[in-house]
C-alpha cells in the first residue's frame, strides 16, 4: 500500500517537471495542434512547381480504394481512403452519386502523362502538371466527378455548377478533405479551379482552412510563420512537440489492493 502511494507520488513529480520542462516554453496561441503541424504522418507535404516531391518517394500505406471509379485499382493512402469511403456513403445517403477519376500517381506516370501532353502541344500548356510538382503523387489527392461529367472529354471548371459538386464542397471539410484548387485562389497555387479535386490532411486542418478559405499554399506559409515566431520568442518547437507526445490524457486510478476509495489522478509516463 506505502508503495503504491509513493509510486503515484513520484509519478506526480515527474509530471510536475513535464509540466515546468513545458512551462518554459511560449504559448502555443495558432489554432491548430503542434503536434498536427510537426506532421509526422505527412499529411500536409506540399507539392508544386516550388516544392517538389522527389522522384523516389512513395506515399505510406497505399491502398486500393475499392470505391466507384472510372477505372479501376484507384490507391490511395490509407487514411484518405478510409475517409474517402465515408465521404461516398453519405453523399450516396444525401442522394449523390459519386466517381473517382483518378487517385494516386507515380512520379513515372506523371512524368508519361506531361510527355505526352508535351508531344501533343508542343509546348506546357499547364493543364498536365510536371512530374515532381503533382498533388496526386502524394497519395492524398483525388479527383472525384458526377455521372454526367464522367461521360465527357476533360474536366472544366463548369462541374462546379453540379450539385454534386456543390455537396463535395460544403461537406469536404467532415471527411478530412479540401478543396485543393480553389476559383480565388488561381494566382497562389499557379493551378486552374478545379472543382472536381479533393485532397486529405486530416480533419483538424481541413476544418480550419475551410473556415479560413486558404489554399495550401497560404496555410502551409502561416503555420510555418506560427513556429517561427514561436521560436523567435525563445521557444523550441521539435522540444515543445516531444513534450506534447510525452503527455498523454490523464487516466483516472481508483482504490487500491485493501480497497480504500482513494481515487488518484496522474500522468502516465511513457
Ligand atoms: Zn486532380
Amino acid at each position: 500500500m506505502k508503495k503504491i502511494k509513493l509510486a503515484v507520488l513520484m509519478l506526480c513529480v515527474l509530471c510536475l517537471f513535464a509540466a515546468s520542462a513545458a512551462a518554459q516554453q511560449p504559448a502555443w496561441t495558432y489554432p491548430i495542434k503542434a503536434t498536427t503541424l510537426d506532421d509526422k504522418t505527412g499529411l500536409l507535404v506540399l507539392a508544386n512547381t516550388t516544392s517538389l516531391i522527389p522522384e523516389d518517394y512513395v506515399p505510406y500505406h497505399l491502398v486500393n480504394t475499392y470505391l466507384r471509379a472510372t477505372n479501376a485499382g484507384m490507391q490511395l493512402r490509407q487514411e484518405a481512403a478510409d475517409a474517402l469511403k465515408r465521404m461516398f456513403e453519405d453523399a450516396t445517403s444525401a442522394g449523390y452519386t459519386l466517381y473517382i477519376k483518378s487517385a494516386y500517381r507515380s512520379y513515372q506516370t506523371q512524368n508519361t502523362m506531361y510527355q505526352n501532353r508535351l508531344e501533343k502541344y508542343n509546348k506546357d500548356d499547364g493543364v498536365v502538371a510536371a512530374p515532381g510538382t503533382s498533388d496526386h503523387q502524394t497519395g492524398l489527392a483525388v479527383d472525384i466527378l458526377n455521372y454526367a461529367w464522367t461521360q465527357q472529354d476533360g474536366m472544366r471548371p463548369e462541374f462546379s455548377q453540379t450539385a454534386e459538386a456543390q455537396w463535395m464542397a460544403e461537406n469536404c471539410a467532415k471527411y478530412g478533405f479540401i478543396l485543393r484548387y480553389m476559383e480565388d485562389k488561381q494566382e497562389i497555387t499557379g493551378i486552374i479551379f478545379e472543382p472536381w479535386h479533393f485532397r486529405y490532411v486530416g480533419e483538424e486542418v481541413a476544418a480550419y482552412m475551410m473556415e479560413n478559405h486558404l489554399s495550401l499554399e497560404e496555410f502551409t506559409a502561416e503555420y510555418q510563420q506560427a513556429i517561427a515566431s514561436f521560436e523567435q520568442a525563445g521557444g523550441d518547437f521539435k522540444a515543445y512537440v516531444k513534450a506534447q507526445r510525452e503527455l498523454p490524457p490523464p487516466i483516472i486510478i481508483s482504490g487500491d489492493e485493501e480497497g480504500e476509495s482513494e481515487v488518484s489522478l496522474f500522468y502516465q509516463t511513457p
